[in-house]
């Protein structure tokens, strides 16, 4: 078995989850595997050009990915979350949802103008999460010289918005 194969293997579908219709991929249980989780972050690792000066991770899931793999790159993690949660100087990028829309933050001093960051998530779905934290990593000047995660849902289409924002360096273990 592939260490992807093992991912794959360990990511659950969990029907009508957060509501009626949708198929949630739960992460938990490669969360709590050791084997499986080690092999999810060597992935992860494993996706990124070298050097990479920052690691972003977004709230929630995508904090737990992205720090080891920040560390594994000797390279730092910064959070990227809901508004109203980082206490400093803060810049904010908002995107639509099917129904609303949704705001992420980043402090203003978190990357350096011309870091070369990888974004982190644990799961692909429309791309908006990533084309706003995207935006908050340029908008600061810095350089998304990858974004990985470590599943994408094809069927959303993700990867197609994430190339229409020029992002051109992106991995989905699964
Ligand atoms: P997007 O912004 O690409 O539509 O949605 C991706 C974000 O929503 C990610 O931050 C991810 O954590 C969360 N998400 C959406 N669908 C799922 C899912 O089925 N499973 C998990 N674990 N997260 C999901």
């Amino acid at each position: 078995e592939s260490r992807v194969e093992r991912v794959a293997s360990l990511i659950r579908d969990v029907p009508d989850f957060p509501s009626p219709g949708i198929m949630f991929k739960d992460i938990t249980p490669l969360l709590s595997n050791p084997i499986g989780f080690q092999a999810a972050i060597t992935e992860l690792v494993t996706s990124a050009p070298r050097p990479i000066d920052t690691v972003v991770g977004m709230e929630a899931r995508g904090f737990i990915f992205a720090a080891p793999v920040a560390l594994a790159l000797g390279a730092g993690f910064v959070p990227v979350r809901k508004p109203g949660k980082l206490p400093g100087d803060t810049v904010s990028a908002s995107y639509e949802l099917e129904y609303g829309e949704n705001t992420l933050s980043i402090h203003r001093d978190a990357v350096r103008p011309g870091a070369r960051v990888m974004v982190v998530d644990d799961v692909l779905a429309t791309g908006g999460t990533i084309g706003a934290t995207a935006a908050l990593v340029r908008g600061l000047g810095a350089v998304v010289a990858q974004v990985s995660v470590v599943m994408e849902l094809s069927f959303l289409n993700g990867r197609d918005k994430l190339a229409e924002l020029g992002i051109d360096n992106y991995s989905a273990l699964v």
